[in-house]
């Protein structure tokens, strides 16, 4: 009352003790909810930039873990859209948790096992412009279906920790281009009275555009 332009003054300041998120990717990784199965949140930013998500897009997010690449996807840009497969169960039941309590209960999830499971996830639709392989990349035929499945100017990001999985990404890499590159991350942590550095498993990704 009294105000001729009604401005309204909101409060953007999180409660104390809540966790504040952030517009761009890399959540803290205590955003979610997980069983150890989550990209890193420092690994999980670069993903993002990797896969370089734009306003009404849609990711397919194999192997969806906590589904924290979805999550973040969905995040970038309105209309942005995702479909996670995963082929645990509980986990698949816990990304679409994820996905309420951040904001984005419109991530589609397939409970199922790729590359079977990507079998006409888009029945008549439009194919992704994205495509992220955060596990199942040892899949006979996955990598195979995920390209397939790519318009030309797609991005495909995979990430891996194991050396079965990279040497398979070397040969991708060979015939096809794009980065490989290898994050190694560190965290600080208590060494007795002092504080040493604890090395996460390196994350070797392999980003390209069809
Ligand atoms: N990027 C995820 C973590 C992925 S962990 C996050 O940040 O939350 C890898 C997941 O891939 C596991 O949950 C595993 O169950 C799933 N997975 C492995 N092989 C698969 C396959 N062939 N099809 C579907 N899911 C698969």
């Amino acid at each position: 009352p009294g105000d001729p332009l009604n401005v309204v003054a909101v409060d953007c300041r999180p409660a104390p003790g809540t966790l504040r998120l952030g517009a761009v990717p890399g959540l803290p990784d205590a955003a979610y909810e997980h069983d150890g199965q989550l990209t890193k949140r420092q690994v999980r930013a670069a993903t993002l930039a990797a896969l370089a998500p734009a306003p009404g897009e849609l990711l397919w997010d194999v192997g969806g873990g906590s589904g924290s690449v979805a999550v973040e996807w969905m995040r970038a840009g309105t209309g942005c859209r995702a479909v996670s497969v995963e082929r645990d169960p509980g986990r698949a039941d816990r990304i679409g948790r994820n996905a309420r309590a951040l904001g984005v209960p419109g991530l589609r999830v397939v409970t199922g096992t790729a590359p079977a499971a990507l079998d006409g996830l888009e029945p008549g639709l439009r194919p992704p412009d994205a495509v992220f392989v955060g596990g199942g990349l040892t899949a006979p035929g996955l990598l195979e279906t995920c390209w397939a499945a790519l318009p030309p100017g797609g991005r495909l990001v995979a990430n891996t920790v194991t050396l079965e999985s990279e040497a398979l990404l070397a040969v991708w890499h060979r015939r096809h281009g794009g980065e490989l590159v290898r994050i190694a991350v560190s965290r600080a942590a208590p060494v007795g009275g002092f504080t040493g550095w604890r090395p996460a498993m390196p994350v070797t990704q392999w980003a390209v555009t069809k």
